[in-house]
């Protein structure tokens, strides 16, 4: 599996259509993936936890798809095992009227990680150059200069210890008609359709092209975008745990050095 090629390169020339959903790499099956996903977890969890003891350090990760695309299942399954106590999930809904009263990245940063913590972002602030795009929720004029706020935002976070990794799951459109039947298939499924789920695929060329701004413009190299082949579940989280284990390592944490003189001490009975 060659997750560089999942990466995009800043100034990369980017061609969203180009990139096979369907893909697999060069895992044979569902079965062998989720034979490695499993390791990919206990590299987490232990990295994890090495950096919660660490308290100087946190990671921050983003998920962005279309409706259907897979942040929930990517969330339950990559993240499981993991502490909860250094472990947390956000996820971002329609603003509320304070958060619009506010500058756009407002929100978000309150939820940023702190020290020794990893925060999965369910949806982000790149809702504010995607979905407030597609649907003319403010002029041009404003969101066309967020995208350059946000490089300046991850980058202030980036040099302040908090790697930030940013996920787009994607699938086909077929694909997503098969998985919003399976939603009036199934009745355990019911729940998560929305008739408004209906209107959006019907925007479906535009989201494209505003998810290709915001992945073009905002890959770095300190804050890079995975453009992750999502067709297939079993795939798409081994790529996002072995994208966030690596991380993780190279972030490399170290338990905190111990009390001088520990070897000293007797537990009295
Ligand atoms: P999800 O689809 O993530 O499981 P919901 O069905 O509750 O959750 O959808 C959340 C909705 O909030 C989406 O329609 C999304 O477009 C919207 N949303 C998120 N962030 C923003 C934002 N900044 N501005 C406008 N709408 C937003």
């Amino acid at each position: 599996m060659d997750l560089h090629s999942y990466r995009v390169a800043p100034g990369q020339k980017l061609e969203l259509s180009n990139w096979d959903p369907n893909d697999t790499g060069d895992i044979a099956d569902k079965s062998e993936a989720r034979q490695l996903l499993k390791i990919e977890r206990k590299r987490i969890v232990a990295l994890q936890e090495r950096l919660f003891a660490e308290a100087q350090q946190s990671l921050l990760v983003i998920l962005q798809a279309t409706d259907t695309g897979g942040k929930d299942g990517t969330i339950k399954h990559v993240l499981k095992g993991v502490n909860q106590q250094g472990c947390r999930v956000r996820a971002f809904k329609v603003p509320n009227s304070v958060e619009l009263a506010h500058d756009f990245l407002w929100r978000y940063h309150q939820h940023t990680p702190r020290d020794g913590y990893m925060m999965v972002f369910n949806r982000s602030h790149y809702e504010d150059v995607i979905v407030v795009r597609v649907k003319n929720l403010v002029e041009e004029e404003v969101w066309s200069k967020r995208y350059e706020q946000i490089n300046d935002f991850e980058r202030m976070l980036t040099a302040n210890n908090t790697r930030v990794l940013k996920f787009y799951l994607h699938i086909s459109k077929d694909e997503q008609k098969e998985r919003l039947q399976a939603r009036l298939d199934d009745p355990e499924k019911h729940w998560k359709f929305s008739t408004r789920d209906l209107a959006e695929r019907a925007r479906w060329d535009a989201y494209q092209v505003a998810f290709h701004d915001a992945i073009a413009k905002c890959s770095t190299d300190y804050a890079p975008w995975y453009v992750v082949p999502a067709n297939n579940k079993w795939y798409r989280n081994l790529v996002v745990a072995r994208v966030i284990a690596n991380t993780l390592e190279e972030m490399n944490p170290q338990f905190p050095p111990p009390e001088p003189g520990l070897e000293d001490i007797v537990i009295a009975d």
